[in-house]
């Protein structure tokens, strides 16, 4: 349904597109409604999904802090998670799918809408890296499988064995029973634990006020060979508009995809709702789409509006945020619908 405010908001927006359909194309291009400033934070500032987000932060605070642009931070950042090994959610040591094979998935985004993503990448441990060059090197946007890995090799990137010997463990453990079902809240458990989800989003404002965001993840534990998730899938796992805020997400990416989730959190945004209100409204239309299927799965959003006003929200009780700006490093805990 829409109110009153909501009709009042489209009409004005259909009012000056039937304008600027009348004037002509050396006329400037009609910008949609910026989102109204509630809280204004120190710029620099970096946001990032889950706990070990925080080591991310602080590497993208390294470049960030220097006056670096957001885009470089970003990218830092996620190499971290990606190269730790005891990590069993992104990159080296990520879990594999149920054939055994680490496959990642990463996209970046930057202030100019230029995006760049690799998705089911073997081998390659800094898939973020892999999808910026498809941003700066090609034509093109996504790179999948071996296409992606033939590009990662002949740019320089190393091939190596991301199967670490407790993944391996937990997989042929896995094989006995070979049931695939997703835990809640996984990604945040302790590495070795024999639990783990995947994926960090990661999201900076830079001193210039421009935004640049990515995400990387070996996807859900034990998948079928071949599947994709959300997070290289611009719109999905991440979306950046330098005129609103962006957002990123972690949990079941299948239904993030089902409701092109970081762009709908933008949108709301650019809609005037903070970014809190966004990733709460974004998660309803899953709850209304599927109430039942809602209750057993994890979606958490996090969002990041330009004006440096954070906001994040979860299905489930269980999703943490780490932020870094000047005067503030912390990690929180996301409010939840359930
Ligand atoms: N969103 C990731 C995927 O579906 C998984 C996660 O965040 O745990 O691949």
């Amino acid at each position: 349904m829409v109110d009153r405010r909501e009709f009042l908001r489209l009409s004005a927006i259909t009012s000056a597109a039937a304008l600027a359909g009348c004037t002509s194309a050396s006329d400037k291009v009609q910008q949609d409604e910026p989102a109204l400033p509630v809280r204004v934070l120190n710029k620099p500032v970096v946001v990032s999904t889950w706990d070990f987000g925080k080591a991310a932060n602080t590497a993208a605070w390294s470049i960030l802090a220097g006056n670096g642009n957001a885009l470089d931070a970003v990218e830092a950042g996620a190499r971290v998670p990606e190269e730790d090994p005891t990590n069993q959610s992104v990159g080296l040591g990520g879990r594999p799918d149920r054939d055994g094979h680490v496959t990642l998935d990463a996209c970046i985004m930057d202030a100019k809408g230029r995006c760049g993503s690799v998705a089911a990448l073997e081998h390659i441990v800094h898939a973020i890296s892999v999808a910026r060059a498809v941003m700066e090197k090609t034509p093109h946007v996504m790179l999948a499988g071996d296409g992606a890995l033939q590009f990662a090799l002949a740019n320089g990137f190393q091939k190596e064995d991301l199967l670490t010997g407790q993944s391996r463990k937990e997989w042929e453990e896995w094989l006995k029973t070979a049931h695939y079902a997703p835990v809640v809240n996984i990604e945040n458990q302790t590495p070795g634990n024999s639990k783990d989800h995947d994926t960090i989003g990661i999201l900076a404002l830079d001193t210039a006020g421009d935004l640049g965001g990515a995400c990387t993840t070996s996807g859900m534990a034990y998948k079928l060979h071949g599947r994709v998730g959300d997070s290289p899938i611009i719109g999905a796992g991440l979306f950046v508009d330098n005129e609103v805020g962006g957002a990123t997400s972690t949990g079941v990416g299948e239904e993030v995809i089902r409701i092109a989730g970081s762009h709908t959190v933008v949108e709301l945004m650019r809609q005037g709702r903070t970014p809190e209100e966004a990733c709460r409204m974004a998660l309803e239309r899953s709850v209304r789409r599927d109430p039942a299927y809602a209750k057993t799965i994890q979606v958490g959003f996090l969002a990041l509006r330009r004006d440096g006003a954070i906001g994040a929200y979860a299905l489930q009780k269980g999703f943490t945020y780490a932020v870094k700006t000047g005067g503030r490093e912390e990690v929180v805990a996301a409010k939840h619908i359930f």
